[in-house]
């Protein structure tokens, strides 16, 4: 067998461990970082809670607060660009995945000449970059523990992933407790998202025996305890779903994605989608047309998903499977694809670029244009 496995930053996990990031940085000799976030981490109160830690330490800051959802290529380069001029050595990036992915691209331009769409695809950073604090502060897109950064090409309207090497951060400082006001709908989507991981890594072609476990036992956190998270925000909601996000991102760091994922980049980058909504309008038609191939998943997957298996054929649990999906797509409010008001006739070049994209070459069952616009069609008429 062959396969590789990596997770790029040492895992710091449990409520109220923001404070710790006084300790982190004294420990790698940091002179002066960079707080990397948006305008809402300042208006929740999270930045001060660092700049409070960094003051007790006697460690020096600059921030820079202009991070935008789906973040583009301009606002990277402004980052990069400030962060240069502030002479930092370090990076804590506080927000969710725009946030991390920003801090993760700015931090690449502070050790590497060029523009940022040269790093595009798998290992094209060369020089190593400055220590990076990840403090995720949606529980979806996992980047705290990912080697990928995306980032919108804003003249080819297209998400860039830039992936492997030194992209990553150093430490994941991941505190729950930051996700407790997170609203009902980000909540909801950015948990379908860390769901998609999920269930993407574990169907892909580079799944393996260590991503699986972390694949399935992802999918139990996020299953039993989404709902919850969103219609009542417990503790131990926003536990769980930080946890199973973590998990996710661990499993398809090395297992990579799948159609789900082709298809809700072109989406986002034509027309600012939300990533995690992106996600969650295809995931239901996309995992009852992949099933077919990957028969030997679908009863641990359904059993994840809190489906009882016993005595159950395949077909009828791919069936359970998809309703499930749909259920929990209902329940948490995911918007349709028809309420987004996408033109139809854009269908064909969504179809197209998503056959180009990454995830596509993990997907378990090769696909074609026609299928992946019959897979628009699909969720469009829902
Ligand atoms: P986001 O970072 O864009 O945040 C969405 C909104 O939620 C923002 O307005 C933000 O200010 C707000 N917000 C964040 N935390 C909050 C909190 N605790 N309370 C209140 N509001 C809060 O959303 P996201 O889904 O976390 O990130 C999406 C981005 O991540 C996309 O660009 C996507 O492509 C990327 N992504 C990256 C990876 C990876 O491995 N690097 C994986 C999946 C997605």
């Amino acid at each position: 067998m062959n396969l590789n496995f990596d997770v790029p930053s040492t895992l710091l996990f449990g409520a109220n461990r923001i404070q710790e990031v006084g300790g982190i940085l004294e420990g790698i000799a940091s002179n002066k970082t960079m707080i990397v976030c948006d305008k809402a981490m300042i208006e929740l109160g999270f930045v001060k809670k660092v700049t409070d830690v960094l003051d007790a330490s006697r460690i020096t800051y600059a921030i820079f607060d202009e991070v935008m959802p789906n973040p583009t290529d301009d606002m990277i380069h402004s980052g990069a660009d400030y962060s240069k001029s502030m002479d930092v050595d370090s990076i804590i990036a506080l927000g969710g995945g725009s946030v991390m992915d920003s801090a993760k691209a700015i931090n690449i331009l502070l050790t590497n000449e060029g523009h940022i769409s040269d790093f595009e695809g798998v290992n094209k950073v060369v020089n190593p970059t400055h220590p990076l604090i990840l403090i995720p502060t949606t529980s979806g897109t996992a980047s705290e523990v990912t080697s990928v950064s995306v980032v919108t090409d804003s003249k080819r309207h297209k998400k860039m992933v830039i992936a492997g090497q030194h992209v990553g951060g150093n430490i994941a400082l991941c505190d729950p407790e930051l996700t407790l006001k997170l609203p009902a709908s980000i909540t909801a989507a950015t948990g379908m998202d860390a769901l998609t991981h999920a269930i993407e890594a574990y169907i892909s072609k580079w799944a393996s025996p260590v991503t699986d476990p972390l694949a399935l036992d992802s999918i139990r956190h996020i299953v039993a305890n989404l709902e919850t998270a969103v219609h009542e925000s417990t503790l131990e909601s926003r536990n769980k779903m930080m946890m199973g996000s973590v998990l996710a991102g661990m499993a398809f760091n090395s297992a990579l994605l799948g159609l789900v994922h082709s298809l809700a980049h072109p989406l986002s980058a034509h027309y600012d989608v939300a990533h995690g909504v992106a996600n969650a309008i295809f995931l239901p038609y996309i995992v009852e047309y992949n099933l077919e191939a990957c028969k030997n998943k679908i009863t641990p997957l359904a059993s994840a998903m809190g489906i009882d298996v016993t005595g159950q054929s395949s077909e009828l649990l791919s069936k359970k499977i998809v309703e499930k999906l749909n259920q929990l797509s209902d329940s948490v409010q995911i918007p349709t694809l028809k309420s987004l008001n996408i033109p139809e006739s854009d269908f064909r070049m969504l179809a197209e670029e998503a056959l180009v994209e990454m995830s596509t070459m993990t997907n378990p069952k090769d696909t074609n244009i026609e299928d992946l616009v019959g897979l628009l069609n699909a969720a469009y008429i829902r």
